[in-house]
Formats: C-alpha cells, sequence, structure tokens
C-alpha cells in the first residue's frame, strides 16, 4: 500500500510512497511502514555506518534498549561483539539495571542509549555506570528527547507514575530533559560533543531519507579529567 519511490529507509533498504506520521504532535514523514523506525533510528544508522564505521572496525558493542531493526542489523556485523541490555524487553539479551550494570570495566567501545535516560529514575547514577563499562577510548552515542525550556525539569515530588504523568506528560518518565542536557552528561566525567548529523545531507537528501527532525546524537567520551 505504501510502496513506491520518493523515500528509502536506510534500515530495512526499501524504498516508499511516504513515510507516515507519529508522535503526539504527529510529525510528517516519520514512521517506517515497514520496519516502524523513526526519524533518529535511521539518522543514527547513517552515522553508525559514515561516523563510526560500524561495519568495518572490529567493535565490543552496548546496546541499551534495543530497537528490533536496529539489533538485527548489529547482531548481524561478523566484525562486532554485540550485546543489548534492558530492564524489562523480551527482546534484549540481558536483562539489566542501567544503574547498576553487571559488565566489568571497560567492556565497551561503543554504546548505543537512545531515548532510555528520562525513563531512569537515577539518570547520574546510570552516567557513571554507562562510563565505568565504556573503554577510555570509547564512545558512548546519546539521543534524548529535549524540551524547549533551558534546564532539565525534575519534581521530587513526583513520585507515582499518574503524578508523573502530571509533571511530565508521560508516567514513564523521571525529568523532561532542556538544553543542559550536554551539560548533564558532561558533569558525570564525560566530553561531550552535539552532532546535527541530519545536516550532513542536502534537504532533498533529508525528505528522501526521512530524517526532518534533526534530532541530535551526543557523543560523549571519556573526558581526561574524570568527574567533575
Ligand atoms: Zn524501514
Amino acid at each position: 500500500m505504501y510502496l513506491g519511490g520518493k523515500v528509502y529507509c536506510p534500515l530495512c533498504e526499501t524504498t516508499f510512497r511516504t513515510f507516515l506520521p507519529f508522535g503526539s504532535e504527529r510529525r510528517p514523514q516519520a514512521l517506517c511502514p515497514r520496519c516502524h523506525t523513526l526519524e533518529r533510528h535511521r539518522l543514527l544508522w547513517l552515522y553508525l555506518q559514515e561516523q563510526v564505521k560500524i561495519k568495518e572496525r572490529p567493535l565490543m558493542v552496548l546496546h541499551m534498549a534495543p530497537e528490533p531493526i536496529l539489533q538485527k542489523r548489529l547482531k548481524n556485523l561478523p566484525n562486532l561483539h554485540y550485546r543489548s541490555a534492558d530492564l524489562t524487553s523480551p527482546v534484549a539479551m540481558d536483562l539489566v539495571d542501567i544503574q547498576a550494570l553487571p559488565y566489568p570495566t571497560a567492556s565497551f567501545d561503543l554504546i548505543l542509549c537512545s531515548h532510555v535516560l528520562a525513563h531512569v529514575p537515577n539518570d547520574r547514577q546510570a552516567l557513571q555506570e554507562l562510563r565505568r563499562v565504556l573503554t577510555p577510548t570509547g564512545q558512548l552515542l546519546l539521543q534524548a528527547r529535549l524540551h524547549s525550556h533551558a534546564t532539565t525539569v525534575e519534581n521530587p515530588n513526583a513520585k507515582t507514575p499518574q503524578q508523573r504523568l502530571k509533571a511530565y506528560g508521560q508516567a514513564d518518565r523521571f525529568r523532561n530533559y532542556g538544553h543542559d542536557f550536554a551539560q548533564r552528561v558532561a558533569v558525570q566525567g564525560f566530553k561531550v560533543k552535539a552532532v546535527e548529523y541530519a545536516n550532513s545531507r542536502t534537504p532533498e537528501e533529508q525528505a528522501w531519507l526521512g530524517l526532518g527532525n534533526h534530532e541530535l546524537i551526543f557523543v560523549a567520551t571519556h573526558s581526561a579529567h574524570g568527574v567533575a
């Protein structure tokens, strides 16, 4: 029904007439009709191939809260040693709490953590754990929904799902990140670079690949001086 040649999903490698609208604000050209991935997943996959050289380098990879299609693509790469982990997801290889990871220190060269931290009760503890299991030269790639406010909104009185729904608009969130997200990551001992990778493409290519919402990729590496 959506077959056509107007847009292309690099994750399921299929062309369509259109991507589908998605989200509470109904973003157009967002959802892949076949593999159900969004703009941010396609963007991350392009970044992994082009910048991380994910298909070429031997890497120890940890994928938090794995998106099924991305997991499938990564699992099939023979050069990777791949683990995926989540608190509850049946798709994940390991059931873990991101605030207390069961892996040895400096186990992974690359960690993917997309739209996870807002759902973790203690995101600072989670970042400490991600830093611990990341090799000193490794990269942690983060994606997060950033709200329009400058400072992250966190209400310690919002303890129940119902109170969190009221405070954050979603019962399973523990905070709404603002534009201080990179700084919040950095103080846990990271150097953080915010990459607007959609801009590596022309507007026509962005439309072809469905990268319309220009989500940032935060590339975090160990800062030389450790925890600030
Ligand atoms: Zn797709």
